[in-house]
């Protein structure tokens, strides 16, 4: 089926089309043009591309090793439509197990792919990973993981600094999988050299990381000095100050990367939940491990992401590019984040103040516009 959808404008993610007529050909995009015969009019819509989130643990009350379907669903309600599913840290057999499970989603195109957030990271900046599920990388140990998921795992987050973590930086890259860094209490110089033996992600720029002090600059200067590393922000205005957000999306617009973070309550009340094995309490959407000061994910969808980015003073196209085009060009996809011809047909429809009134996925609309 085709469907050509007018709106306000058309964001492809390079160019603005005023009063815009994105036309679809079943599954996939035909063309966005100026004027033309519509089916739909959103005329006080701006038609985005479908939203990519490069890091998302849960949301709608489960979590992906849980129940993905619920996750996905979530997500889907508010604009993404491309998502990694991440775990945390857990006993390798366990790993595996929820990596057999996920697999079979990826290969159907409900997922883009499997991020392995550890175990392989610092003790010191575990955040909300439990300490003794954390172990130094070891090549047979990631080998293994790697070959049970069968090309379905996408990232792998690394602390460089452990024993071994760079050769594991190495292996993960030379495997066409992105290595990022993060929860690391790396220097500057070892962050510098797992970029140099192929890391190009940022796990969370931030969080779970030293501060950049002026005389130990540590690793977000050398993340951030480095044209080829792409920048994760967690743009909910509690993990990372928006003012901060605004800098580095602003300063670094083709490689600022918004993601969610997201655990099981994203979507829902304040409450107790878990991440992973962890007990974690939601009180004003902030996720902290029971008992603890400790962040433990986000509460956050990535419509509000663009939202405080916006509010933030970001440029609304530049803001958008953060959760479409970049996260698509960081996981290596050519065919999703913008709104090309021959790409899935993956859209959203934002009215004048950024809320989500009409999601598109493979052509089929997930929220109908009203
Ligand atoms: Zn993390
Ligand atoms: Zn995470």
């Amino acid at each position: 089926m085709s469907l050509a959808i007018r709106a306000r404008r058309v964001f492809t993610g390079t160019s603005v089309v005023e009063g815009g007529v994105l036309v679809t050909d079943g599954p996939r995009i035909a063309e966005v043009l100026p004027d033309a015969p519509f089916d739909v009019a959103l005329d006080d819509c701006t038609i985005v591309p479908g939203f990519v989130d490069a890091h998302c643990h849960g949301g709608g009350g489960a979590s992906f090793s849980g129940d993905a379907e619920a996750v996905l669903a979530l997500h889907r309600r508010h604009g993404t439509t491309s998502t990694v599913a991440s775990l945390v840290s857990q006993s390798l057999d366990v790993l595996q197990g929820q990596i057999r499970e996920l697999s079979p989603l990826v290969k159907a195109g409900e997922l883009i792919g499997i991020h392995l957030e550890g175990p392989w990271l610092s003790p010191a900046r575990k955040g909300a990973h439990p300490a003794a599920a954390l172990r130094a990388p070891m090549a047979s140990d990631i080998a293994t993981l790697l070959d049970a998921a069968d090309g379905t795992v996408v990232m792998v987050t690394i602390a460089p600094e452990l024993d071994g973590g760079l050769d594991a930086v190495a292996l993960v890259a030379g495997r066409g999988i992105v290595a990022a860094v993060g929860h690391t209490d790396a220097s500057y110089e070892v962050v510098r050299e797992a970029i140099a033996r192929g890391a190009r992600g940022a796990t969370h720029l931030f969080n779970a990381m030293p501060p950049l002090l002026h005389r130990a600059p540590g690793p977000i200067l050398a993340l951030l000095d480095d044209d080829r590393v792409w920048l994760e922000l967690i743009c909910d205005g509690v993990h990372v100050d928006l003012d901060l957000v605004r800098y580095v999306v602003a300063g670094q617009p083709g490689r600022a990367v918004l993601i969610t973070d997201a655990m099981a309550a994203a979507g829902c009340a304040d409450g107790d939940y878990q991440l992973g094995d962890l007990p974690v309490e939601v009180c004003c959407g902030v996720a902290r491990i029971a008992g603890q000061d400790t962040i433990a994910g986000s509460t956050l969808t990535l419509d509000a992401a663009l939202r405080h980015a916006i509010a933030s003073g970001v440029d609304w196209t530049t803001a958008v590019r953060a959760l479409t085009v970049n996260p698509a060009a960081y996981l290596g996809l050519s065919d999703v984040g913008s709104l090309a011809a021959g790409h899935w047909a993956d859209a959203v429809a934002l009215d004048a103040d950024w809320n989500v009134r009409a999601v598109l996925r493979r052509g089929d609309w997930l929220v109908e516009p009203t």
